[in-house]
């Protein structure tokens, strides 16, 4: 089996009185893709979130690469100092729902910006600026390129379409070269119009092995992208495997019922 890039283990999150995961665990191996399916309310937003660490988890271990983010100690959940969480955050890229992009911005220099602070934090920045700031203009066109927005750069994102800003929100998630990119519903605030061209960006990630975790409602997407579909209900995962398993054929009542509603409304 291939190196395993996040390993969630016993993650379990509260809000207030509400358990919204309730022991959940997940090992997602390099070059896998997979995808998380179930109804709203489920938790796969809070589980990408405790993933990514944007959520803190209230048990559970999280580890990147083999690398401990977070454990438990004496019932309580304890993560890496902040040195070490910067490091490990290098791991992963972030895509959401409604693009985040910084409007001031152009297309190109959302794509530059964490790639810059982190320039920045070098010892020979000074000396080396023009050359580093060259490169990453230059890895940031590639970027911009490979997502089909070469003619786009300039352009604000209050001038581009949702489809695009998110292709934008893709490229600038690649900046760092991380080595799991995790989306939630990237296409569910487009126009169905649009949903097409940022499908096909992920598609191509896929077919270039990036690692990625994808939640979505795409279900035909999902079958046919994905090499692991997990269906979350109720803050546990009632049911995954290979995708075209789990969507065409799924065996626990829960996931049929929800797999029969999504059809009924195509
Ligand atoms: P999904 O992404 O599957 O729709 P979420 O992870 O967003 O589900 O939410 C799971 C549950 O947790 C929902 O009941 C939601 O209302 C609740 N929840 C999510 N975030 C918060 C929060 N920050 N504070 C309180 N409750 C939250
Ligand atoms: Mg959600």
């Amino acid at each position: 089996m291939s190196q395993i890039y996040l390993e969630m283990n016993h993650i379990k999150k509260t809000f207030g009185e509400l358990e919204v995961l309730k022991d959940i665990s997940l090992s997602v191996h390099k070059g896998e893709v997979v995808s998380v399916i179930g109804p709203s309310g489920s938790g796969k937003s809070t589980l990408l979130r405790c993933a990514t660490m944007l959520e803190k988890m209230d048990g559970g271990e999280l580890s990147f690469l083999g690398e401990k983010a977070a454990w438990e100690e004496n019932g309580k959940c304890v993560y890496a100092n902040k040195k070490q969480l910067k490091e490990i955050r290098k791991n992963f890229g972030l895509v959401f729902q409604n693009f985040n992009l910084f409007p001031q911005y152009t297309a190109r220099q959302n794509v530059m910006l964490a790639s810059e602070l982190l320039a920045k934090e070098q010892p020979d920045y000074k000396a080396q600026k023009k050359l580093l700031h060259a490169q990453i203009a230059a890895r940031a066109e590639e970027l911009l390129t490979q997502v089909g927005l070469k003619e786009k750069m300039d352009l604000y994102p209050h001038q581009l379409s949702g489809g695009q800003q998110q292709r934008v929100a893709i490229a600038r998630a690649l900046a760092l070269q991380p080595d799991i990119l995790c989306f939630d519903e990237p296409t569910s605030a487009l126009d169905p119009e649009l949903t097409g061209e940022v499908l096909k960006v992920i598609r191509s990630l896929s077919e270039q092995h990036m690692t990625m975790i994808i939640v979505t409602h795409e279900m035909a997407f999902a079958r046919d992208v994905a090499n692991r579909v997990i269906f979350m209900d109720g803050g546990v995962i009632v049911e995954q495997g290979p995708a075209r398993d789990v969507i065409e054929n799924p065996q626990a009542e829960r996931t049929k019922q929800f797999l029969a509603r999504y059809r009924e409304s195509q």
